[in-house]
């Protein structure tokens, strides 16, 4: 069965984000989830996100609905805290390096 995020993925504004997190991951010493369905889904999902609201809202933090006022953008604050205490951010999207 298809995902909602299928049609997201390889569009112009997926690889925009995809690059975006792949810059953020850099700067700050991480690696993205090598589990490639895993990212898939977390980036598309912002990516509809984006489209809808303009903004890189995190698809795991969000209200359901989406509340724009009150929802977190991607990067979030919680992210350096959440890959030093369980090794990857609350989206399982950016990872430490391992040792
Ligand atoms: S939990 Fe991860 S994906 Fe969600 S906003 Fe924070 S850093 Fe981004």
């Amino acid at each position: 069965m298809a995902n909602p995020w299928d049609g997201a993925i390889g569009t112009d504004e997926y690889n925009k984000n995809l690059d975006r997190i792949k810059r953020i991951a850099e700067s700050q010493g991480f690696i993205l989830n090598p589990d490639d369905q895993r990212l898939k889904k977390v980036v598309g999902l912002m990516t509809m996100n984006f489209n809808e609201f303009g903004k890189y809202f995190c698809p795991c933090k969000q209200s359901h609905p989406l509340d724009p006022d009150k929802d977190v953008l991607c990067p979030c604050s919680g992210l350096k805290d959440e890959v030093t205490k369980d090794g990857h951010c609350f989206c399982k999207l950016f990872y430490s390096k391992p040792c």
